[in-house]
């Protein structure tokens, strides 16, 4: 049985895309880790989103600090500046993250752009992230925790953005599943408009069928965190 877990980025106000994408994924009973951008959350907002936790499958992590880039070209929040700047920013987002969502907030780092260094999974450490997710095959330091994503609906080569098909996505999956026990999706809600979520429903057809036939398990950051 393969395990699916689903983790979805930038989450920082309730807007449309989210509530739709939420409610998509409600219906089809799958749990969602949101990676939080904890500096561009409001107080209000992050009570929204854990009322809806109360009758929903979602974890909340942190995704950084303001999701903003310094890196140029080659977009980075961490890994690019001078450590001490960094490493308060890290501290401040984990604090915030801790006052706002409470008990809902798991505490992994997910870092914006999948930009990093060593350093900045330290940080994270220290400030008290159990857990990391970037890419897959992405490095991680001893201690924490990797949940790193192996499919992304997104692509951002050549300066644009694009969706997978779900041809191309279900292809991934397969190829995966022969050889991880734990499959990791990852979505922006901001990037699904009419055409990608068609896409995005075949794929969620298709592994509502595999969990039907019992060769799918859905799971959540926060139980895979436990094991
Ligand atoms: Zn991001």
């Amino acid at each position: 049985m393969i395990k699916v877990a689903f983790r979805d980025d930038d989450l920082d106000v309730p807007n449309p895309q989210f509530l739709t994408y939420h409610q998509l994924m409600q219906e089809y009973g799958f749990p969602v880790t949101y990676a939080v951008i904890p500096g561009r959350v409001s107080e209000e907002d992050a009570l929204f989103f854990r009322r809806l936790k109360q009758h929903a499958m979602m974890n909340f992590t942190q995704h950084g600090w303001m999701h903003t880039n310094h890196g140029g070209k080659r977009k980075a929040e961490f890994g690019v500046r001078p450590r001490d700047i960094e490493r308060h920013e890290i501290s401040m987002g984990f604090k915030r993250m801790n006052k706002l969502f409470g008990n809902d907030f798991l505490p992994l780092f997910v870092p914006p752009y999948h930009a990093y260094t060593m350093d900045t999974c330290k940080d994270a450490l220290d400030a008290g992230c159990a857990g990391w997710s970037a890419k897959d095959n992405m490095p991680v330091i001893a201690g924490m925790k990797a949940l790193n994503a192996h499919i992304l609906f997104d692509s951002y080569s050549d300066g644009g953005h694009s969706f997978l098909p779900a041809k191309d996505v279900i292809r991934q999956f397969l190829l995966y599943s022969k050889r991880v026990s734990t499959v990791i999706f990852l979505t922006h809600h901001k990037k699904i408009g009419e055409d990608e979520q068609k896409e995005f429903i075949t794929v969620l057809q298709f592994l509502a069928v595999l969990r039907k036939k019992g060769l799918v398990t859905l799971t959540s950051f926060s139980e895979l965190m436990c094991l």
